[in-house]
């Protein structure tokens, strides 16, 4: 098993201490607009320490938690998209020479503490995308490699998660440097440090802390399984058979009409990749640039092909989305395109509510025994 201590909770700002001598930006959840945002912290009193997520579909908010505890906030509004796939990005520019230059990558040493099982399941996704076919985005690769992760367990679901019946969370497993469990008891508030990687030993080897005995190690793994139990949302079972047996549900046309197609719900999913990249010239003709930014497939123009657009109606816009997050991502990536963290729940005006729109088709295809499908885009 990978080595864990236990350190007092002001220890945090130690490990801040060590990453930022190692050469690390330093990240983590900070209070934004009456929300949590991922941006830089300088110590470990920037954390929304107290603070919780009161998440509801259409609404998020935080509030002040039951106890003093500094991880029982779950997750900022954005997950590590972000970083590792900016929303907008120059790619090439040209000046009257012709010349092509690259635009070289960014990616300084960025350490992010707090990052959940489902966002560290939803960068593995991303992994699939950018980099395990026959063509590498080496743009995100390098970003990518430039992270430190500090995963923290969850303790306690905010009420959009349902990463458990998603098998994604909530106890990171791996594809962390370091992972941190809170434990608040009577007499002691301490985190309990577990290496994941030799860059996360290394750190740890610079913590002072006793090593964690088997109560610890079991108080940490039972706070993770209540929370599990206390999610209340879960994905319906066989949610990729439901989907391909029902394109033509009426469910879909019920959905539209409350979907703005605003594309909130895409521009904050962890692992919706899409993206579109435009020219951009000056008026003189003499310089020109060459962008990638974030796209998404509730707009009309992301279906467009020569003589307009494939999906006009909203309901096939939805359609296209739930069903190749949950359905077609299987096909294409082995894996599924949803990771749990209810983020699209929670940032949907109108509150839709992808848990709830799939128990909706699986409640009419069992009771009208639904079967068959025509042609889909
Ligand atoms: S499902 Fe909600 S967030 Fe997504 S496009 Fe429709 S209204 Fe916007
Ligand atoms: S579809 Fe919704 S719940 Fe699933 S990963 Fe995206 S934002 Fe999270």
């Amino acid at each position: 098993m990978d080595r864990a201590i236990v350190i007092p909770i002001q220890g945090l700002d130690d490990l801040i201490g060590i990453l930022k001598t190692q050469g690390y930006q330093v990240w983590g959840a900070r209070e934004c607009d009456g929300a949590l945002g991922l941006g830089p912290i300088a110590t470990a009193s920037d954390l929304p320490r107290g603070r919780i997520e009161s998440a509801e579909a259409g609404t998020v908010r935080l509030v002040d938690g039951p106890r003093d505890a500094v991880f029982d906030h779950t997750l900022p509004m954005q997950g590590l998209k972000r970083i590792v796939y900016p929303a907008q990005e120059r790619l090439y520019s040209t000046g009257p020479d012709m010349a092509v230059e690259e635009e070289p990558v960014e990616a300084p040493p960025l350490a992010v503490i707090g990052i959940r099982s489902c966002d560290l399941a939803a960068l593995d996704t991303l992994a699939t995308v950018f980099e395990g076919g026959p063509f590498v985005d080496t743009r995100f690769s390098q970003r990518r490699e430039a992270l430190l992760l500090v995963a923290v367990n969850c303790m306690r679901p905010a009420a959009t998660c349902f990463c458990a019946s998603m098998d994604t969370g909530p106890r990171a497993d791996r594809g962390f440097d370091l992972a941190l469990d809170e434990l608040i008891e009577a007499d002691r508030h301490v985190i309990i440090v577990t290496a994941g990687s030799a860059r996360g030993r290394e750190i740890l080897d610079q913590l002072s802390g006793e090593p964690a005995n088997k109560a610890d190690l079991k108080a940490a793994r039972d706070g993770s399984r209540a929370c599990a139990e206390a999610q209340h949302r879960r994905m319906t079972d066989g949610v990729e058979g439901l989907l391909k047996r029902n394109y033509d549900h009426p469910h879909w046309a019920a959905v539209a009409e409350r979907c703005l197609s605003c594309a909130n719900c895409t521009m904050v999913c962890p692992t919706c990749f899409c993206g579109t990249v435009e020219d951009r010239s000056s008026l003189d003709g003499a310089e020109a640039e060459r962008w990638r930014r974030w796209d998404s497939c509730f707009t009309l123009d992301f279906s467009y092909l020569h003589g307009g657009s494939v999906r006009t109606e909203t309901a096939s816009r939805y359609r296209q989305w739930m069903t190749h997050k949950l359905a077609h991502w299987h096909d294409q990536f082995g894996t599924s395109g949803c990771v749990g963290c209810g983020r699209c729940i929670g940032w949907c005006p109108v509150g839709i509510d992808i848990t709830a729109e799939a128990a909706a088709l699986a409640a009419s295809d069992e009771s009208q025994g639904t079967s068959g499908t025509t042609a889909h885009d």
